[in-house]
């Protein structure tokens, strides 16, 4: 299961039991996972397009599926990363890697 967004998805490994084994010798085969999917274990920069999803901040965000530009990325080692995107429609908002994937 993604540990930003909660996507969960299935294992493309070939040897299930091995992959455990080696990447989390503490569970079980078969167990739920934390891990990152695909669209969050890429990293985003100032200058990514990307897409918003799972938007929650507030009432007047803009839908899932609007596209933008990351104009900047205000980072902290402890506490991860705000991203500010200058959207289709020319306004800027910030947002946070759940609301966000990289196009
Ligand atoms: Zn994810």
């Amino acid at each position: 299961m993604c540990t930003v967004c909660g996507a969960k998805c299935h294992l493309n490994v070939s040897d299930v039991e091995h992959w455990y084994s080696t990447r989390h010798p503490g569970l079980s085969v078969g167990s739920i996972v934390p891990d990152k999917c695909p669209d969050c274990s890429r990293d985003i920069s100032p200058g990514d397009d990307v897409v918003i999803r799972n938007q929650t901040s507030s009432e007047h965000a803009p839908a899932d599926g609007t596209s933008g530009t990351v104009e900047a990325a205000l980072s902290s080692a402890d506490s991860g990363s705000i991203y500010i995107v200058r959207l289709a429609t020319g306004e800027e908002r910030p947002f946070t890697r759940r609301e966000l994937r990289r196009r």
